[in-house]
């Protein structure tokens, strides 16, 4: 019989804020009601939920902070009640030789008190697939896509049985694609032989989601898995006796009020879809050098406009630009205080937007914008709903006064209709 308790059973730790939503959506869509954290909250999780990701920013800090931060968010997810836990990466394995994945890792299994886990960073859909411990991205070895120039974490070797080798002290294996195709038992069967000859952790092979679904079931009894979002599609699953297959996962409460888009997203797609919207919704242009010149007049204007249109559906308030519009503020006001300027404008018109003028449906374009947004506003968490495009799932957000539905869409995601589709998801 399903068990109806209302406590959640999986808990995840995500090392960044957009690869949390990625997870959180794919575990919503495989059945389990799931909520996203932002940060470690300081109280208990509300009732009905099955996952909870916890959204960190862990991936580029140094190691030692990573491992505090990882294992306090661990520790509030036993407090909770989880029973499995799932460490998140990107499916790009991105990492330094002195972390974080491989000392992150290492500290949770030892909290944990378990001596074997695996990492499987394969994301088929995104074309990320592992063949004998080597990772390829978009059909060409890790070290040959781009990523080799990554300014944070320059991935220069596609071997992650010795990337990841390098970061810890336990020893690495491997887990390969002809076990794979063997299925489940062999699996399970290969995990004991490794855990007698003492490996610490196993690459996976993966190449299409079948691997995953054999290695999700595979991973039961595992208390930690590590892996990307991919792992997400199968693990589910292992839950079904008890939870039962929820349908309703990604329902939310029908939040009843005006609408708006803030957007400081100047992403390529982000910009189309804003010459579309602006054919079917008022919008007003938010400039950087106008706000230097007079701020809380640039401010009261974008207000002004959104007050005057919202009571006839979604308005549209964007700072984003063409990029000689960007380059040109940029040569002025500094790259990091122009942002940083947009950022806090955007930021004190949603708070305004909210608590002066009565939104409670906003959608957010850009990752930074978001990050910006979302602390002006107070929100702790999200409960994830129904994908708008892959990847941006309508939310309602926790710890704010009244719940707000909310869309954080991060530069290159959503097609060109995003931003006038959105809307007609919300009960
Ligand atoms: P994305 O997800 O597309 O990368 P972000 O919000 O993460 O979007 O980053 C966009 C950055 O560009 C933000 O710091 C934002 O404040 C800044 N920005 C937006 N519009 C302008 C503009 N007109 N001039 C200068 N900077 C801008």
């Amino acid at each position: 019989m399903p068990n109806l308790s209302s406590g959640p059973i999986l808990g995840c730790i995500a090392d960044d804020f957009t690869g949390a939503t990625d997870l959180a959506s794919m575990l919503v869509s495989a059945g389990m009601r799931t909520i996203q954290t932002i940060g470690i909250p300081q109280t208990p999780l509300e009732a009905g939920v099955d996952a909870v990701v916890v959204a960190l920013k862990s991936r580029t800090i140094p190691a030692g902070e990573a491992i505090a931060q990882s294992l306090e968010a661990l520790d509030w997810l036993r407090d909770q009640g989880c029973e499995q836990f799932y460490f998140k990466y990107c499916s790009t394995f991105d990492s330094t030789p002195a972390g974080n994945i491989g000392p992150v890792t290492e500290a949770l299994m030892e909290a944990l008190g378990t001596d074997f886990t695996i990492a499987c960073p394969a994301l088929p859909a995104n074309r990320r697939s592992v063949f004998n411990g080597y990772l390829f991205a978009g059909g060409v070895p890790l070290n040959e896509s781009g990523m080799q120039d990554h300014p944070l974490t320059p991935m220069t070797d596609a071997n992650l049985v010795r990337v990841l080798g390098a970061q810890t002290t336990r020893p690495v294996g491997l887990i390969d694609y002809a076990t794979i195709r063997q299925g489940e038992a062999a699996v399970r069967e290969r995990i004991a032989a490794l855990e007698a000859e003492g490996t610490g952790i196993a690459i996976c092979d993966a190449i299409d989601n079948d691997d995953l679904f054999v290695l999700a079931r595979a991973c039961r009894d595992l208390p930690l898995v590590t892996a990307g979002s991919g792992l997400a599609l199968g693990l589910p699953a292992n839950f079904a006796e008890r939870l039962g297959h929820r349908e309703d996962a990604a329902a939310l409460p029908s939040i009843a009020g005006r609408e708006a888009i803030l957007s400081g997203s100047c992403s390529r797609a982000t910009l189309a879809q804003i010459e579309h919207a602006r054919q079917h919704m008022p919008s007003y242009h938010v400039q950087a050098l106008a706000l230097e010149a007079d701020y809380r007049g640039s401010v009261d204007a974008a207000l002004a406009h959104a007050e005057s249109h919202l009571d006839d559906g979604p308005v549209l308030i964007y700072a984003s630009a063409s990029p000689e519009e960007v380059r040109e503020a940029q040569q002025r006001l500094g790259v990091r205080q122009a942002g940083e300027l947009v950022e806090r404008a955007l930021a004190d018109i949603a708070r305004e937007l909210v608590e002066r003028l009565g939104v409670r449906r906003l959608l957010v374009a850009g990752g930074e914008t978001s990050g910006a947004v979302v602390s002006a506003l107070g929100v702790q968490g999200l409960r994830i709903g129904e994908s708008i495009d892959p990847g941006v799932p309508w939310t309602t957000t926790l710890g704010t006064a009244e719940p707000l539905a909310l869309a954080l869409k991060s530069g290159n995601f959503g097609a060109i209709d995003f931003m006038t589709k959105a809307w007609e998801l919300l009960p």
